[in-house]
């Protein structure tokens, strides 16, 4: 069984491509460039709470790199370094390979270099810090929205709710929809160069890790506004596909998490130019409702009668 030294120098160090010094040392170097600012997140993965035991470690590196890197974008950041500490139950060679392949590849699809970590014996956890960089002032932070602003949605969030609830025998998903479903929640896409083209457009944003209407009951809050979401415009369509369940459509769009699409506002003139950037980025952007002066969430049926909302978002300390 190899030793943990074995493990870095086999499975963690590779070239990188924007520090002065990536892993071996006591610690990594890097610049930021003048003008920026500095973005830092961490996101940790705990084994049977975000994973199951069983994952395949090749989809559970990716994901890793993945949901940090979704932070950044969240911010209208780019992500540039990241590092990775482990807890390992055992010195699995093979698992750890896999695991490393899948956190690099996603690392170098965004060009972020992976710089560091830790690796230590203990019930299996992986938790990644990532670092960005924005230009001064421009970070979308959550708590910009103004009533009147539109809110929107990238790509077709839900599908890897619904993924997650057939794994678990909760739906039947039709034909390939499955497959597309759990391709969704185990490797996430994030939206980096959205997050890019939003800086100066969006006035708020995040990325919907826990569920839609309780991801936008945080932008909500901060922003001490309120949203009415009209019903007819929500991206249903995929999500009906896959299921053909109205309800359990619904609750994965709104309820479901681990899509890590972008959800925003925007001052309604800023449309046309959203539309444009959804073109050129060949990514469905959806207006879905509009940001009120009444705090709360209210959905607007087809009939036109409004409801509230029950926000509701995974939480690992309640319910
Ligand atoms: P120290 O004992 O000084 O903390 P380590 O032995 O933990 O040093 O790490 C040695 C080098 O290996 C460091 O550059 C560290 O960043 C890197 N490293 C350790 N674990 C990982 C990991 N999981 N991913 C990437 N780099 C790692
Ligand atoms: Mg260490």
């Amino acid at each position: 069984m190899p030793g943990e030294f074995d493990l870095i120098r086999d499975c963690f160090s590779h070239p990188v491509h924007h520090s002065d010094l990536g892993v071996g040392d006591d610690a990594a170097l890097f610049r930021t460039a003048p003008g920026m600012q500095t973005v830092v997140s961490s996101d940790m993965l705990v084994a049977g709470n975000h994973f199951f035991v069983d994952a395949d470690p090749t989809l559970l590196g990716w994901k890793t790199a993945a949901v940090n890197i979704s932070d950044m974008a969240a911010m209208g950041a780019d992500p540039r370094w990241i590092t990775l500490a482990l807890a390992l139950p055992t010195a699995d060679e093979t698992w750890v390979r896999k695991l490393a392949a899948g956190f690099r590849t996603c690392c170098e699809t965004y060009v972020v270099d992976w710089v560091g970590g830790d690796t230590t014996r203990g019930p299996l956890n992986l938790c990644a810090t990532i670092v960005g960089e924005v230009p001064f002032g421009q970070a979308i932070l959550r708590n910009g929205a103004h009533p009147g602003d539109d809110v929107w949605i990238s790509g077709w969030p839900g599908l890897a709710a619904l993924g997650l609830r057939s794994l678990q025998g909760g739906v039947k998903l039709a034909g390939d929809w499955h497959e597309l479903c759990i391709e969704r929640l185990h490797r996430p896409v994030p939206r980096v160069a959205l997050g890019r083209a939003l800086r100066g457009v969006a006035s708020a944003m995040l990325d919907v890790s826990d569920g839609l209407s309780g991801d936008l009951g945080h932008i909500l809050e901060s922003s001490s506004v309120g949203a009415v979401l009209q019903e007819a415009a929500l991206p249903l369509l995929p999500l009906l596909n896959a299921c053909n369940d109205a309800a359990a459509a619904r609750d994965a769009l709104l309820g479901g998490g681990d899509d890590y699409e972008l959800l925003f506002c925007a001052p309604r003139e800023r449309g046309a130019h959203i539309e444009e950037i959804g073109h050129r980025l060949s990514l469905p952007l959806t207006r879905i409702g509009r940001v009120v002066t009444n705090p709360g969430l209210w959905l607007q049926r087809r009939d036109g009668q409004c409801a509230p909302v029950t926000i509701r978002s995974y939480d690992h300390f309640s319910g």
